[in-house]
């Protein structure tokens, strides 16, 4: 079937059947913001940032949850929507505790960069009554605050969507909606596996990375990728690297994670710089440890595993190797234990 066209500001694009308005810009190099859109998850049109004017339609309509339709007629900047997309910003604004100077999103907030594009400075609308916002940081490694929240579900999507974790959802109803654990329980009660891709998908400062707090704005930060060293899988990762520190690290959008993480490669890093963290070979003597080489540790394992074999024969010799490393590793490894010592004694952690 030949594609359908619509046109977009005054310039014609083709599309394919199911996709929505947003997905025709975007593909079209056509910016349209959003904030409650998260990738490859259910489009919910809750946040309105997105709407456009369809010529003969009633109302302005969220981009990201209109099918495109042939011969639709779209404005994305008119002044009708300009207007709409300020208002929504000022009740985003509005609806939490928002100061920018001292919030860790300062820099990397997708509400603050659609405050200053359009130019959004004070609300118009008053706070909501005195509600307590939730405030939670009883685990080691998130903090949510949700005086920054903005109800945008896409925290609730990353979780059920991308992890298939299940452990939020949005509970209670009007004013007293938030984001809840299983329960409305803190989530180190609750089913949160601290995989931490919530805070990957939070827009705004609502969720924080606890040991990053404080630790540098994001225009201090150098991003350094590479792979996490926890499993074979070789999950991509952009370590946040500030006066040559690890201050966190967050999922690149590459294969074959595409930004996903768990909860060992997003927060298990403080090994890095830990002072228990050895740093050199140690030889035991005498009941004690003593720091080596390189060279005289490997040639100390050497002549014990030749002495076992010589004296006691290789099957007396097993070799255990690991998922964390690669699979050329691991080949070597088996390689070793046949060729060298002469042992089929080998295993391998992962089929545990
Ligand atoms: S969440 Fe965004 S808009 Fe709100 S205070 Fe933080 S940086 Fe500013
Ligand atoms: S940390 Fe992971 S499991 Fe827990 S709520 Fe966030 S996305 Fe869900
Ligand atoms: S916590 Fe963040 S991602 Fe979740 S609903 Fe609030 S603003 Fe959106």
């Amino acid at each position: 079937m030949p594609p359908s066209i619509l046109t977009i500001n005054g310039a014609t694009h083709s599309f394919e059947a199911g996709q929505t308005i947003l997905d025709v810009a975007l593909g079209s190099g056509i910016t349209v913001p959003t904030l409650c859109n998260y990738k490859d998850t259910t489009p919910t049109g809750a946040c309105r940032v997105c709407v456009v004017e369809v010529e003969g339609a009633r109302t302005l309509l969220p981009a990201c949850a209109t099918q495109a339709a042939p011969g639709m007629v779209v404005q994305t900047e008119s002044p009708r929507v300009v207007e709409a997309r300020k208002m929504v910003i000022e009740l985003l604004l509005a609806s939490g505790n928002h100061n920018c100077l001292v919030c860790e999103a300062n820099g990397e907030c997708e509400l603050q960069s659609l405050a200053y594009r359009y130019q959004v400075t004070t609300p118009d609308f008053a706070n909501p009554p005195d509600t307590p916002y939730y405030y939670e940081d009883d685990n080691h490694m998130l903090v949510r605050d949700f005086s920054k929240c903005v109800m945008c579900g896409r925290c609730v999507r990353a979780c059920n969507e991308w992890q298939v974790n299940q452990a939020i959802a949005i509970g209670y109803r009007g004013a007293h909606n938030k984001i809840v654990a299983r329960g409305d329980f803190p989530y180190v009660n609750s089913d949160c596996v601290f995989c931490g891709e919530c805070l990957q998908a939070c827009p705004v400062g609502a969720i924080l990375d606890k040991h990053a707090i404080g630790q540098g704005r994001p225009w201090e930060r150098r991003l350094v990728r590479t792979t996490c060293p926890y499993c074979g899988v070789g999950c991509q990762v952009d370590v946040h690297v500030k006066d040559g520190r690890m201050v966190k690290v967050t999922g690149a959008d590459a294969i074959p994670n595409l930004g996903k993480l768990c909860a060992k490669g997003r927060f298990g890093w403080h090994f890095v710089d830990h002072p228990d963290r050895l740093k050199t070979p140690l030889i035991k003597e005498n009941g004690a440890f003593r720091e080596a080489g390189w060279d005289e540790a490997l040639d100390l394992v050497a002549s014990r595993l030749k002495d076992i074999r010589d004296k006691e024969g290789p099957e007396k010799i097993g070799g255990w190797c690991s998922a964390r490393v690669t699979n050329e590793e691991n080949y070597l490894m088996q390689k070793l234990m046949r060729a060298v010592i002469g042992t089929n004694h080998v295993d391998h952690c992962a089929r545990l």
